[in-house]
């Protein structure tokens, strides 16, 4: 590979010039396995980036994905549509929490975020409280890289750099270390951290406030995962002051967790939910909002034949993209995905935690459903770094590093002796890079 022939590509969320130097790249992906280009197989603890859920190249996602491609390349989606997009959105619709009945479509996370903020902030307006343009995320939030997105995710990374966001915008705090370290799971103290809602509530008037979303597991922040109940309580405070809740579930969406959403999976069903990549299990970029009856029938009236949103993408819907979603959902369902990670979820626990013997400057394990966190004690990201890249030369295994941390989000269809390999691959480049 020549230095030059990788000049023109900037890298998203990459050290550029040092990923340039030691490239890793990808050739192709079966199953489990992504393999290089000397056809050296490489274990994906990670679906790729959170997304390729259903495993890698399955055969009937991407025959669905070819056949569309031949079929019909691109339908445009304003005053105009296929029956594609309209049976994704039915589909998707199906496994959705009781009452989101609608899917409005976008084409990635970032998207599906900027497009629910402005869907609550419409809906107030129509509803006719125009004051509530308060929006609250959560510190360490991650809700994708759009304006939008940055102003209520608490990641400073992402922020600080790019202004000053959007306006009118506040945190929760974190639910990070809060029930200690090496919590197995959920903790069952709690709750009353969502309390702090209503302290913002306090602040700023409920009347100000439009809407509040949360990852219900932040994923990108190092699996940060609620207290029983904190989710529940939540909710009870957005019934009580009139404010959207909406559930940012990217990555908990589409069996992650053991369920559909995280929303059935914790038993509280928010006002809207965000969704993308286990969409398409990665296939193709493709990002949703699914929207309660009372939002959209709120804002879908007024004199026929005027458009209701102003809002939208070329590529909503794209016929690719549905076609990916119709199959990946349909896959999942086959092959009963959801259960088979709700059934591994135990024994990934368990492997996971066994990492804790180590003598090895892991300072806290994180996990629920299939997702997985080690951190190691702070030093700028250093050793989590080093483990990710002795994984993948050495010990054929991706995991994600980020900060100082790694996180694990194998595609579903696991079995015990993929979670066995990971761990122990894991744990002997912990071993190599102390
Ligand atoms: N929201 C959450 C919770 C995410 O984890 C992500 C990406 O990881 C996004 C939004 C952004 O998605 P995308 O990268 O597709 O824009």
């Amino acid at each position: 590979m020549q230095q030059e022939q990788l000049s023109a590509y900037w890298m998203p969320f990459t050290a550029n010039r040092q990923f340039k130097q030691a490239p890793r790249l990808i050739a192709k992906a079966q199953g489990m396995h992504y393999y290089d280009s000397q056809d050296r197989p490489i274990l994906d603890g990670t679906a790729g980036l959170w997304c390729c859920n259903a495993g890698h190249n399955r055969t009937a996602i991407v025959e669905a994905i070819q056949q569309q491609a031949a079929t019909l390349d691109y339908a445009p989606s304003f005053q105009m549509g296929h029956l594609g997009a309209f049976e994704a959105a039915q589909a998707l619709v199906s496994i959705a929490p009781e009452g989101l009945t609608r899917a409005f479509f976008a084409n990635s996370g970032s998207e599906a975020v900027d497009s629910a903020l402005k869907i609550a902030l419409a809906y107030q307006r129509a509803k006719g409280e125009p004051s509530r343009t308060r929006l609250i995320g959560r510190e360490l939030g991650y809700h994708g890289v759009g304006f939008g997105g940055i102003s209520v995710g608490g990641l400073v990374n992402n922020r600080r750099g790019f202004g000053h966001g959007l306006s009118g915008v506040d945190h929760l705090s974190h639910n990070k270390g809060h029930a200690g370290r090496f919590v197995k799971g959920q903790a069952s103290e709690g709750a009353e951290r969502a309390d702090d809602l209503l302290a913002q509530i306090q602040l700023h008037g409920a009347e100000n406030i439009a809407a509040v979303i949360v990852e219900p597991v932040q994923g990108s922040a190092g699996v940060i995962v609620p207290p029983q109940g904190y989710l529940q309580r939540l909710r009870q405070i957005c019934d009580e002051h009139g404010i959207v809740l909406i559930f940012d579930e990217v990555i908990t969406g589409f069996g992650r967790i053991g369920a559909p959403f995280a929303a059935q999976r914790f038993g509280v069903t928010p006002d809207m939910i965000t969704c993308a990549k286990g969409l398409t299990s990665g296939t193709v970029p493709m990002g949703a909002v699914l929207v309660n009856d009372a939002i959209h029938d709120t804002l879908v009236q007024g004199p026929e034949g005027q458009i209701e949103l102003f809002h939208g993408y070329t590529y909503s819907g794209h016929p690719l993209a549905a076609a990916a979603a119709k199959a990946s959902l349909a896959l999942y369902q086959d092959e009963a995905l959801f259960d088979h990670a709700r059934e591994m979820e135990g024994y990934w626990q368990e492997a996971l935690h066994s990492l804790r013997d180590l003598d090895s400057g892991i300072v806290d394990i994180r996990n629920f459903g299939l997702m997985g966190a080690v951190e190691f004690a702070p030093e700028g990201g250093r050793r989590a770094y080093a483990v990710f890249e002795h994984a993948f030369h050495k010990e054929d295994l991706l995991l994600r590093a980020s900060g100082d941390f790694l996180v694990m989000s194998p595609p579903l269809i696991l079995q015990r002796s993929d979670v066995d390999a990971i761990i122990e691959r894991l744990s002997r480049a912990i071993h190599a890079q102390r």
